[in-house]
């Protein structure tokens, strides 16, 4: 047996190199640049206003008070888009709008509300401005030359409107990862159930999970146990960058997907300590990597969330390639016999005192009904054999957005 750090090591290792696409950078939402991305100009890329309001210049009202108040004319309009460099004389005050630029003779912009006092051409200030009061100077948020974004960062909405504000329209990023997905079993109905048959439960539910992690399903295929039929799917299955199978790998006698990748293909075959997912294989079909997860449908997910989801990543060029892990404090007691690393279905919350993780649903590898409840995966070590309320383990965020306050 390896241990699941190995595992995913060894896994990771057989993992190549992703594939680099230049993009529009609207189609590139959540793909992983391939580029850094560095400034070409500065943003803002001139000095302007930052509220609707009178460009002045400041010195004019150092002296201004209720007592004192300074008149100023106003001497001209600034439009948000408009070019036309007004320059104010002194005492004079130039009508502004957020966005427009800010006349070179000026320094602070007075927002109309705070102008008591104005009429068609004149203002009256009773307090003073402070120099680059309401101003935005050019290269305040940006500057030419700065390094923005790193290779292996996600586009997300903010990067896509940054890389927009820099008039970049294209950039080079890594396409997600294409997919083959094979259920494997005599037992997986095609349609209507019969006697001794069930319905593909993995098919989909691994679909889903490679598109959650940013990967393209080419198809998912249902293949029985048939050593022939298993290699006429694999000669048919076009480009593809990783192929992810479930069932066929323990010691069963019509365990196939072990046969065909012990047989022919290169392989690596593990048992793995880890709970639920033990047999886990690692193969490959010419260039493409094949990762065979076990059959049992939460032994799947937990398998490909350890083995499969990182693969995926990286083959996605993403950096982060783990998902979010949180310290948590148990409410009930959970044991873990076997010197393996458990991974139990949990519902985490935030409280006032952190994270408290709690073990949902039915316990066995074949029942989905626990996982839908669950929004972690909570990690009992191998060392650990049990522990009790209030223990102090780490959970894996299944659906960061779903874990809520406590009510
Ligand atoms: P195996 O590893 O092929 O022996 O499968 C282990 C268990 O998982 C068996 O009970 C299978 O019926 C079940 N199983 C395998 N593949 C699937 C699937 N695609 N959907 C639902 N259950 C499956
Ligand atoms: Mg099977």
């Amino acid at each position: 047996m390896i241990s699941v750090d190995e595992a995913r090591a060894r896994v990771l290792a057989a993992i190549g190199a992703p594939r680099v696409r230049e993009r529009p950078i609207l189609d590139a939402l959540n793909l992983a640049l391939a580029e850094p991305v560095v400034a070409g100009l500065d943003l803002p890329p001139f000095t302007n206003s930052a509220m609707d309001g009178f460009a002045v210049r400041s010195a004019d009202l150092r002296t201004a008070s209720e007592t004192q108040p300074v008149r100023l004319a106003v001497i001209g309009r600034l439009l948000a888009g408009e070019t036309g460099a007004l320059a104010s004389a002194s005492n004079s005050a130039v009508r502004i709008m957020t966005g427009a630029p800010l006349p070179d003779t000026c320094d602070a912009v007075i927002p109309f509300e705070e102008i008591e006092q104005s009429g068609a051409d004149e203002i009256v200030a009773r307090q003073p401005v402070m120099p680059g009061q309401n101003v935005r100077p050019r290269g305040e948020d940006v500057r030419a030359g700065d390094r923005l974004m790193l290779p292996g960062e996600p586009l997300t909405s903010a990067r896509i409107g940054l890389l927009a504000a820099l008039g970049i329209e294209r950039v080079a990023v890594h396409p997600p990862p294409r997919v083959a997905i094979l259920s494997t079993g005599d037992e997986l109905a095609a349609g209507p159930l019969s006697p001794g048959r069930i319905h593909d439960s993995n098919g989909p539910m691994l679909a889903a999970l490679v598109r959650q992690a940013g990967g393209e399903v080419t198809g998912i295929s249902r293949v029985g146990d048939d050593l022939p039929a298993l290699r006429t799917w694999l000669a048919g299955i076009g480009e593809v960058d990783l192929i992810i199978s479930s069932g066929g790998i323990s010691a069963g006698d019509s365990d196939y997907i072990r046969d065909l990748l012990l047989g022919e293909l290169r392989l690596d075959f593990w048992k793995v300590a880890i709970k639920p997912g033990k047999p886990l294989a690692l193969g490959n079909h010419g260039a493409t990597p094949w990762i065979a997860l076990p059959g049992n449908p939460v032994a799947a997910a937990v398998a490909f969330w350890q083995f499969a989801r990182p693969a995926l990543r990286k083959l996605g060029g993403h950096r982060a390639i783990d998902l979010p892990e949180v310290a948590v404090t148990i409410l009930e007691p959970v044991e873990n016999r076997g010197g393996r690393r458990a991974f139990i279905r949990a519902h985490v919350e935030l409280t006032e005192a952190g994270y408290t993780a709690r073990p949902v649903g039915k316990p066995g590898s074949a029942m989905l009904s626990g996982l839908i409840q669950a929004n972690a995966l909570l990690i009992v070590p191998e060392s650990v054999v049990s522990a009790t309320p209030g223990t102090r383990l780490t959970a894996q965020l299944l659906d960061p957005l779903g874990v809520t306050p406590a009510t």
